[in-house]
């Protein structure tokens, strides 16, 4: 049986199969990466197998579930500690400590919300109460924390994961910080407002922050349009 020389598209590592006898999967030794062998007439193609999501230990599953239900964030914090004591590599493990953020340390001073991991959002609504070097600050934890960088890694897909993220943090920001505000839900007297008129409110904040976003020079075309995406989301899953 003759061999074919096939070339991971990744690392250009050739590998020397036989067309008639594939196997499944391969793993690279050039780059490490999985390759799905496809025979194209006497050639062999090459591709990076696509990883489904990420596979997660059944313990690590019932701890963040736990976690899910605490109503006291330090709690949820040490369920989510323990998810990574047992599964560092935990997919679902870091995105819960990331979207938990530092919600297990007390708030230090009232109105200081930056414990709150959606509170980064804030900068596009309140960007006067910022000095230039918080607005940066802020804005590069929203873009380049490296816990994020870990987990959109091990979430099998990069590029689709910060906009998942933005989502998360948008549709958390609107739930707790916009329509949890009295000045939103309530009118003069504490009465309730009416869904009409908080919507309307809620979506004048996002257009508010939107412009914002699109005025921020920190910030690239690309992130622009994310985070405006992100917060036309925020908007849309908590009316
Ligand atoms: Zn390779």
């Amino acid at each position: 049986m003759s061999t074919s020389p096939a070339v991971c598209p990744l690392c250009a590592q050739v590998h020397a199969l036989n067309p008639q006898e594939l196997p499944e999967s391969l793993p690279c030794e050039g780059c490490g990466v999985t390759l799905q062998p496809r025979a194209h007439g006497a050639a062999v193609l090459l591709e990076p197998q696509k990883a489904g999501p990420p596979t997660e230990k059944p313990e690590v599953e019932a701890l963040l579930a736990q976690a899910d239900q605490e109503r006291k964030p330090n709690r949820a914090y040490a369920h989510i500690q323990k998810a990574l004591e047992i599964d560092p590599n935990s997919f679902a493990a870091n995105r819960a400590l990331l979207y938990h953020g530092r919600l297990h340390e007390a708030i230090k001073r009232p109105g200081d919300y930056s414990v709150i991991k959606c509170y980064l959002l804030n900068v596009f609504e309140d960007p006067a109460s910022y000095t230039a070097q918080k607005l940066d600050e802020r804005i590069k934890e929203l873009f380049f924390d490296p816990l994020l960088a870990r987990t959109a890694t091990l979430s099998g897909d990069e590029a689709g994961f910060l906009p998942t993220y933005l989502r998360h943090l948008a549709r958390e920001y609107m739930r707790v910080f916009v329509r949890g505000r009295n000045t939103v839900s309530r009118g003069a007297f504490g009465f309730s407002r009416s869904a009409d008129t908080v919507r309307q409110r809620c979506e004048q904040i996002v257009a508010h922050m939107v412009r914002n976003v699109s005025a921020e020079p920190r910030l690239t075309e690309e992130q622009r349009e994310l985070v405006s995406e992100a917060l036309a989301y925020g908007l849309d899953a908590t009316n």
